[in-house]
C-alpha cells in the first residue's frame, strides 16, 4: 500500500557521508563511501514461481476467516517466540494462525510455515511482474517507495531479486557487510524469520552516529484489536512476527540505539488498515485489499459485481474509517509503528 514512505527518507542525516578534506584545499566535501542500505524483501525464487503459479491461489472460499485458515495448514506449531526465543509454555496466549509470547508480547506465525509453504505464500500472484493494483495503484506505490532511495547512494537488499535492477543485491541481508550511514527496514521486518538477529546485524553495519529507520505493523494498535482474524496486516504466514512497540523500542535500546522519533502514522497503510477492516465487515467479507489488485494478483476471485459491490463498501465505510483513523494516531495505537534511531557515538 502506498503510505507516507515518501517522508520517511526525508531526513538529511540518512546521507551523512564522512567529511573530507579535499585534494586542492580545505574545503570538506561528503564523500559518500558510507552508504544508505535499504532492506526490502519481496517475492520469492524466480526458480518456484512457474511451478506453483497454478496452485498458488488460497484454496480457502472468499470470505473465510483468514487466520482459522491458515491456521489448518500441514505445519507444526510454533514451538518459540520468533522474536525473544522463549519456549512456548501454557502461558503464552493462542489465537489462530499465531501465539502471543507471555515474555515479550511479541507474537509469532503459528503453524511456523516451512520455506516451501513460505515460498507458496510469496507465488506469483503476490507480485506479479506486471504489478499488483489496478489502476494507479502500481504508479502511487512505485512513486512512493522509491521515493526512499531518490537522491542517495543506496542499495536494495531482497535475496529474492532476480537481479533485473542493478541497485538491489540479491542476497540475505545478513551477508552484507560494510560501514553504512543508515539502514531502513520498511514494512520488511516482520518477513524475517530471525528479526532481531538482522536487527543486531544493522547494528554493526552503521556507523556510529548513523541511522536506523523500521517501519512495521503494530499488532497491538486499535485497529488490530478491532478487526482481529481479518486484520489486514497480520497477512499469515508472510508476516512471521507479529510486533508490540515496546518490545521493538526495548530491543533497539538494548542494541546501542538512542530513539529519536516514533510515529503512529508515519509507517503508512494505517487509513487503508481501517478501511480494510471496516468492509470486512460487511456481509459476505469483502477483502478489499484483494478488490483494488490485478485479477491475476487476486488470492480468490471475485466477480465485476462483487467488486462493485465491495467498492461501495470502501466509500460508505471511509468516514468512519477516517475518524478511526485519528483516534488511533491520537492515542499513539495507529496501526503501523515507525521508529527512527541513532546509533550511540560509543559502540556499546
Ligand atoms: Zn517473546
Amino acid at each position: 500500500m502506498p503510505g507516507s514512505a515518501h517522508s520517511a527518507a526525508a531526513d538529511g542525516t540518512l546521507h551523512n557521508g564522512h567529511a573530507e578534506a579535499t585534494a586542492s584545499g580545505s574545503v570538506p566535501v561528503v564523500h559518500s563511501f558510507v552508504k544508505g542500505l535499504i532492506y526490502l524483501p519481496s517475492a520469492k525464487p524466480a526458480s518456484r514461481v512457474a511451478e506453483s503459479a497454478s496452485a498458488s491461489h488460497s484454496d480457502a472460499p472468499a470470505g473465510a476467516n483468514p487466520a482459522v485458515a491458515y491456521s489448518l495448514i500441514d505445519a507444526p506449531p510454533a514451538a518459540e517466540c520468533a522474536w525473544c526465543g522463549h519456549r512456548f509454555d501454557g502461558a503464552d496466549t493462542r489465537r489462530p494462525g499465531r501465539t502471543r509470547c507471555s515474555r515479550c508480547g511479541v507474537a509469532t506465525t503459528s503453524p511456523w510455515p516451512s520455506d516451501e509453504q513460505l515460498g507458496d505464500a510469496y507465488a506469483v500472484w503476490y507480485r506479479p511482474t506486471a504489478g499488483r493494483f489496478s489502476g494507479a495503484g502500481d504508479a502511487v506505490l512505485k512513486r512512493t517507495r522509491s521515493a526512499l532511495a531518490n537522491g542517495r547512494d543506496a542499495v536494495g537488499v531482497d535475496p529474492y531479486s532476480n537481479g533485473a535492477n542493478p541497485h538491489v543485491r540479491a542476497v540475505e541481508f545478513e551477508e552484507m557487510t560494510g560501514e553504512w550511514s543508515a539502514v531502513i527496514f520498511w514494512h520488511s521486518l516482520e518477513h524475517l524469520r530471525r528479526p532481531v538477529r538482522s536487527l543486531r546485524h544493522a547494528a554493526e553495519l552503521i556507523v556510529p552516529g548513523g541511522m536506523l529507520i523500521v517501519a512495521v505493523p503494530n499488532a497491538t494498535s486499535m485497529q488490530a484489536r478491532l478487526f482481529g482474524d481479518r486484520w489486514l496486516a497480520l497477512d499469515l504466514p508472510r508476516h512471521l512476527v507479529h510486533i508490540d512497540p515496546p518490545a521493538l523500542l526495548s530491543q533497539l535500546e538494548e542494541l546501542g540505539f538512542r530513539i529519536e522519533r516514533v510515529s503512529y502514522l508515519r509507517g503508512g497503510q494505517v487509513l487503508f488498515g481501517w478501511l480494510h477492516g471496516l468492509v470486512g465487515r460487511f456481509p459476505g467479507h469483502p477483502d478489499l485489499y484483494d478488490t483494488i489488485r490485478r485479477s491475476e494478483a487476486r488470492q480468490a476471485a471475485q466477480s465485476p459485481a462483487f467488486r462493485l459491490y465491495a467498492l461501495g463498501a470502501a466509500v460508505v465505510a471511509l468516514p468512519v474509517a477516517a475518524v478511526g483513523t485519528a483516534i488511533e494516531v491520537a492515542r499513539r495505537a495507529g496501526g503501523t509503528i515507525y521508529v527512527q534511531a541513532r546509533r550511540e557515538q560509543k559502540a556499546s
